[in-house]
């Protein structure tokens, strides 16, 4: 109680000093302590996140906007006032979003634990925590990158510890993940992104959806390609094909080079015929991984092995009800995850096969002898971290350490969080961490 009280006390000059001038103050939380607000809420704070480095996990004072072509609700991190005239949506490409249509939101509310806090209870890497950094500086938000004793490097979009890559779990990549692009929300323009290759004829965009339905005397597997568009302002047109890069929604108006991620997480939502079975391809890089889908065996065949499916009654049984089955892929942190209603059924190591060549991420669907329907087809990027400094590339890589007890602490809005990669002493000490956050609303 007395801690939590000191920190009360804390809590209350920050909010003092919230009106201080502080670039650092862009990017922090301020601590709202709302004395009686709770009852038995002496191990936890309200905060207001103020900035938007954590975006898009946590959100400052912001702007939500609806795109007129596609209906793709999407925030941007600036008030409506600050906006420009112009706005382009992130799900569909189109340009001409006016944003005094943009609807401005409030900050969101988080809760700080303070039972977590390092000094109680050991951290987890991708735990998103409160900090005091120093005397004199807001609290701020950000996400644990690197623990006690370890040494991190950042390069390529990659977090190494120790020289080794650090791969997220499913669960913590799937609620890191940055949405790319979602075909619920499409028009004919979207549709547009699919594309047939080659000979294939039996693909038919039917109801707002892909179907499949192999003609007499088709044979051998007919391609259906997602070609990813450039959703950012440009001059150029936007069905240009590009690669998936690590655009923000939420950094409407900063100007920066984008980096190329191949780090990309596909889902799809598709009916498909009892017994049947189809094909997907990933490009990644100067390197193609294929898996062929049988659901007469149970078994998805990759790289010439025999996975089984493993709720493949489950999954069968969806299939023969005529349901829909979700079908994902992750690459992130050179990973590949083949994934059937949520159960894991392939995973395979991909750093030998890692191509580095800036090719565009794409996903294909092969159609082969069975009825396929893609209901929905929806794609994320991971974060791609890099060094920040001045917006520029990131080619090499930057090393920093923790010492005993200390923490390495990021942004998730990598390009305009302010964090350990530039803090002249990068790592945090456990007892400046007040707390985990999890969010309130
Ligand atoms: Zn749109």
């Amino acid at each position: 109680m007395r801690a939590s009280l000191e920190r009360a006390i804390s809590a209350r000059r920050l909010t003092t000093r919230r009106f201080t001038a502080s670039l650092g103050l862009l990017f922090a939380v301020w601590l709202n302590v709302v004395a009686g607000c709770r009852d038995a809420n002496e191990s936890g704070i309200d905060a207001v996140v103020v900035g938007n480095s954590m975006a898009p996990a946590c959100w400052g004072e912001h702007a939500r906007v609806k795109c007129d072509e596609c209906e793709f609700s999407f925030r941007v991190g600036r008030q409506k006032d600050k906006l420009p005239e112009k706005l382009v949506c992130p799900n569909c490409g189109y340009r001409s979003i006016h944003s005094s249509k943009a609807d401005p939101q409030p900050a969101q509310l988080v809760r700080v634990d303070s039972q977590n806090s390092a000094s109680s209870r050991k951290l987890g890497r991708w735990d998103i925590v409160a900090i005091r950094p120093s005397k004199g500086r807001p609290a701020m938000i950000k996400r644990v990158i690197g623990l006690p004793g370890e040494s991190i490097e950042i390069g390529h979009g990659e977090v190494f510890a120790d020289g080794a890559i650090v791969r997220k779990p499913l669960n913590v990549a799937r609620e890191m993940r940055v949405t790319v692009f979602d075909s619920l929300f499409g028009s004919a323009e979207v549709l547009r992104r699919f594309l047939p290759q080659h000979g294939a004829r039996d693909w038919k965009v039917m109801d707002g959806s892909w179907q499949f339905s192999p003609s007499s005397g088709s044979s051998g597997t007919q391609w259906l390609a997602y070609q990813q568009w450039r959703c950012v302002a440009n001059r150029l047109p936007r069905a240009q094909p590009v690669p998936v890069e690590d655009w923000y929604a939420a950094n409407v108006g900063i100007n920066r080079d984008l980096n190329v991620t191949h780090d990309i997480w596909a889902s799809l939502e598709c009916q498909i015929e009892e017994n049947g079975r189809f094909d997907l391809k990933l490009d990644r890089g100067s390197a193609s991984h294929r898996f062929a889908l049988d659901f007469a065996t149970k078994s998805v065949t990759f790289d010439g092995r025999s996975y089984p499916m493993r709720d493949s009654g489950f999954s069968s049984s969806r299939v023969a009800a005529g349901l829909s089955v979700v079908v994902e892929v992750c690459t992130f942190d050179r990973q590949m995850t083949l994934l059937i209603d949520g159960s894991e059924v392939v995973s395979v190591d991909l750093t030998a096969a890692d191509g580095r060549a800036e090719a565009a991420s794409y996903v294909q669907i092969g159609g082969v002898t069975s009825k396929l329907r893609i209901e929905r087809f929806r794609l994320w990027r991971d974060i791609y971290y890099f060094d920040v400094v001045r917006n520029r590339k990131l080619d090499g890589s930057i090393a920093l350490r923790a010492g005993v007890d200390e923490y390495l602490l990021m942004g998730d809005n990598v390009p305009i969080s302010i964090d350990s990669r530039h803090w002249p002493s990068p790592a945090v000490s456990a007892d400046q961490i007040l707390g985990t956050v999890s969010l309130e609303h």
